[in-house]
């Protein structure tokens, strides 16, 4: 089936969280293992990763992502994937703030908060294909997680790609029907 459209999954897929995550320990005052830690456990109890803030008992407001928190193999993949004529987009669940980093590097770029509707809702992939101008079957969706990524892009008729990085893409294992890569540039 021809690819035309191929979007990403932003934090640990085009973006390396650890500074975000090392900043905010260092404003929850804890010990970025600590926090570190307490996210691990959220991950393997199948929870969102805010539980490691209700545990620790702070509100944490998340600041948007630099151009340097992008994993070295993002801008390069985008560029020559755009190079070759296909629509290229980004949507996370996250905030309206993260989505500046990626901004100028794609064709679109969206977020969860934008839309009202997380992953891994039927919902956001819908959108996806909407702002991809695409029927689901001609769009790949690219993410490290397979609980919100891989397995509803593939429920929705889209094409998934598992990128086996960050602590949710190296505990995950990547389904039937996907695609699995350690680097963006396998995508080129
Ligand atoms: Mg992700």
């Amino acid at each position: 089936m021809a690819v035309t459209a191929i979007v990403f999954d932003v934090g640990e897929t085009l973006v390396d969280e650890t500074k975000d995550w090392e900043a905010a320990a260092d404003e929850c005052g804890v010990p970025r293992f600590t926090l570190m830690a307490l996210v691990g456990a959220a991950i393997e109890r199948g929870e969102s990763h805010r539980r490691a803030f209700e545990w620790l008992g702070v509100e944490h407001v998340p600041h948007g992502f630099a151009e340097g928190d992008l994993y070295p193999d993002a801008l390069p993949c985008l560029r020559a994937l755009r190079e070759q004529g296909l629509r290229v987009g980004a949507v996370g669940n996250m905030g309206v703030v993260h989505e500046d980093v990626v901004r100028p590097h794609v064709d679109f770029v969206a977020s969860s908060e934008r839309w009202g509707v997380e992953k891994p809702s039927p919902g956001f992939f819908a959108r996806v294909c909407e702002a991809a101008g695409r029927d689901p079957h001609e769009v790949v969706y690219v993410g490290d997680r397979v609980d919100n990524d891989v397995a509803p892009a593939l429920a929705f008729g889209m094409q998934a790609v598992h990128v086996r990085r960050g602590p949710w893409g190296r505990l995950h294992e990547t389904p039937p029907g996907a695609r699995s890569i350690e680097s963006l540039l396998e995508l080129t």
